[in-house]
């Protein structure tokens, strides 16, 4: 008998935005790949070798039990050819009944960018339908337009190594020791080579993340802008803002200044619900810094004013000239591994691949000439809520979504399962074999996962990595740009998805960001493109923007380097901005405000992390976290239960045990995101949120509800 062979195999961790490279050491007998061991990738750019417990324990996540092996319909086991056809069927008929629109996409920040791209070409080019809208909608939408409104460009200007060289370093709105564990190791260090460094942490809670702070600001959710208008304001009055030298590069500073003019500093204090000392603190040392980066991520963007938070904390940045160079930027971290890849290619409704933008003419049909595309839509589809919103309202009879459980992730559950319900036919493609979004499909298609999966993600620094397949795929799974290129063939359209291999289809993608691109865009992948199959699997991890050298290597170069942004004039826009308060807002009724967000050792609705027992050593389960002296109002004490209810939570209250908290604000409550089921919390947040969104990102409102808490 042979012995197994040892390999080594490199690839990407497939939880967080920090997209941490891993080495997989693997016993290979035969035709049988065993995972063996998992450590840290020592030179990827993103960890250099550290990984957080998230990504230490993938392997005991990574077993068979409980995924989706074969096609089904109507539940009952059918072929790949049947289930394809049924579904490029339904595709069909529904566009010749009903028009395109009434066909939709949901998917996901797990794909990988060569799902993406087939899943918005498929959509945006040959459905001719911009309804795809993605998981992500949830996580960063918001920054996205922030960069957009300020940049001409979603470009995220900043680099880990600018979280290590900063002078001054905010974290707002992201509970970083949690949630991107591996880059909080690398402030923390950096801190400790660097005392001089300075951390503010600004939060309504006290997270782990206060352990480095040298100021916590507890802000009163939902303030932010009048926090950094405040800021912007205070530095204008202080002369701190060097305007010819910024107007070289800026426009529309007076407006900001005005805008953010509205409020004097005690009312700032006021709103903000901050300690006026404190606040003074925070903005002495902004205006007085060598440098400066602000790190945010949900707690900003997850808000009915999300993108106005983005711009506000933006137009600091260009006021004060903190951005495009060394330690320096407003740097917006995702959740997701692959939020940014869909970005790049377009999967948000409001974006066309490349980052065109689909209601540019110009845009428009350079794509479309790109894809020879025989339909494209004119305008953006529906954002996640309203697209559900939509369904639910009969305009949208059928549904592919990919990768995702929007039960249990969107606001307003209710409202979500009514319209799957009213669907004409739900398609689900996953891993799993049951979730609560699996309980609506009419075909459930099984899809790859980590370590079977083949292609690239995009990390929160513009990184674009390899996640490597490692394991043959299980039973009759297949990859989802596979399944979706038998659904286009069958449509019809087998010339423009006859990829076999996903090195074709990231060709594609880096040939596109290239094609008409006078340097109008950041995002240029020319010099990636024409990879062999070979090349492209062994691509080292890589940043954009690129530069070729004329040895012909190729460089990162830091983008707006030249201070030369991405919109019509060349010059980056401040935006004038007002501080509104959230939609969910308490009242005698609803008290209490409803915050929730990650605990440090899950992942999402724990359909991997769940499975790893030392997973739930830290936290076992979901408790609503509750300030002392509210919890003795309340007559409740440690483990009592108590019942949530909100305007939308309809009849069935939602129990969590109590866990008392001093780190909380007054009359806040918070419930962690991951735990479902008879005990769980997420599918119960999603009754307690309201469909409340954003006007512009339509990224909902998760932040900020408002419930009432009654023993139980
Ligand atoms: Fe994975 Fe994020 Fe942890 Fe890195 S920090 S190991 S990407 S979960």
């Amino acid at each position: 008998m042979l012995e197994p062979l040892l390999r080594q195999k490199q690839t990407t961790c497939p939880y967080c935005g920090v997209g941490c490279g891993v080495d997989i050491s693997c016993n290979v007998s035969g035709r049988t790949t065993s995972l063996d061991k998992v450590t840290g990738t020592p030179e990827h750019p993103a960890n250099y070798g550290r990984l957080c417990v998230k990504g230490t324990n993938l392997l005991e996540t990574n077993d068979l039990s409980g995924r989706l092996l074969h096609p089904t319909m109507a539940g009952a086991r059918v072929d790949w050819d049947t289930a394809t056809r049924a579904v490029a069927d339904k595709i069909t008929q529904t566009i010749a009944e009903h028009g395109p629109d009434a066909v939709a996409f949901y998917v996901s920040g797990q794909l990988l960018t060569e799902d993406y791209y087939v899943a918005n070409k498929l959509m945006k080019g040959f459905i001719g339908s911009a309804n795809i809208d993605t998981n992500s909608r949830l996580c960063m939408s918001s920054a996205v337009a922030g960069y957009k409104r300020a940049f001409g460009e979603d470009v995220v200007p900043c680099d880990y190594t600018d979280l290590e060289c900063t002078s001054l370093l905010v974290l707002t709105g992201s509970n970083t020791a949690w949630a991107h564990p591996v880059l909080f190791q690398r402030i923390q260090r950096a801190k400790l080579r660097n005392p001089d460094m300075k951390v503010v942490v600004i939060d309504p809670r006290e997270t782990e993340t206060c352990t480095i702070a040298d100021l916590h600001l507890p802000i009163k959710g939902g303030s932010d802008v009048a926090l950094f208008n405040g800021l912007l304001q205070f530095a204008h009055t202080n002369g701190a803002i060097d305007e010819p030298a910024i107007g070289e590069f800026t426009q529309g500073l007076n407006d900001a200044i005005a805008s953010a003019n509205t409020l004097d500093a005690k009312d700032v204090a006021s709103v903000c619900g901050l300690n006026e000392a404190d606040l003074a603190t925070f903005y002495q040392w902004f205006i007085s810094a060598e440098s400066a980066v602000t790190f945010y991520s949900m707690g900003v963007n997850q808000s009915s004013a999300g993108v106005d938070k983005a711009n506000a904390i933006i137009n600091c940045h260009l006021a004060l000239d903190f951005i495009s160079k060394p330690g320096c930027g407003p740097f917006s971290i995702t959740g997701q591994p692959n939020a940014m890849g869909g970005r790049e290619v377009g999967g948000l409704a409001n974006m066309l691949a490349a980052h065109c933008d689909i209601e540019n003419p110009e845009h428009r049909e350079n794509v479309k000439a790109f894809w020879q595309s025989p339909a494209m839509p004119e305008q953006g589809g529906l954002k996640a809520v309203d697209l559900f919103s939509a369904m639910d309202a009969g305009q949208i009879k059928f549904v592919w979504i990919m990768g995702t459980n929007p039960v249990v992730s969107m606001p307003y559950r209710e409202q979500v399962e009514s319209a799957l319900k009213k669907c004409d036919m739900v398609v689900v493609s996953d891993i799993v074999q049951s979730n609560d979004t699996l309980a609506f499909a009419d075909i459930a298609l099984p899809a790859t996962g980590w370590s079977e999966k083949d292609g690239t993600v995009t990390n929160s620094e513009r990184r674009i990595s390899r996640q490597r397949g490692i394991m043959s795929p299980p039973g009759e799974a297949k990859h989802d740009w596979q399944i979706m290129c038998d659904v286009a063939s069958k449509m019809g359209f087998s010339s423009a998805f006859s990829y076999s291999h996903p090195s074709e289809i990231f060709d594609e993608h880096a040939r596109l960001t290239a094609y008409k691109n006078d340097g109008a865009r950041q995002l240029n992948l020319a010099p990636l493109a024409g990879k062999s199959h070979a090349q492209y699997d062994a691509m080292a991890p890589v940043q954009w923007p690129l530069i070729t050298n004329s040895d012909q290597t190729l460089a990162p170069v830091r983008p707006f380097y030249n201070k030369v942004f991405s919109t019509p004039t060349g010059k980056a826009n401040f935006i004038a901005v007002k501080f509104t308060v959230p939609v969910q807002l308490t009242s005698n009724e609803f008290p209490f405000v409803l915050n929730s967000g990650r605990m440090r050792d899950q992942w999402h609705t724990m359909t991997r992390t769940g499975k790893a027992p030392v997973l739930h050593a830290h936290t076992a389960h979901a408790n609503v976290y509750i300030h002392p002296e509210d919890a003795k109002a309340l007559l409740v004490a440690q483990n009592d239960y108590v019942a949530l209810s909100s305007k939308v939570s309809g009849e069935t209250p939602c129990i969590f045990p109590v866990q008392i908290d001093k780190r909380q604000r007054r009359g806040d409550v918070f419930v962690p995101i991951h735990w479902s089921g008879e005990w769980g919390s997420h599918s119960k947040l999603a009754k307690l949120y309201a469909p409340a969104t954003d006007p512009i990102s339509g990224q909902p409102e998760l932040k900020h509800g408002a419930v009432s808490i009654t023993p139980h």
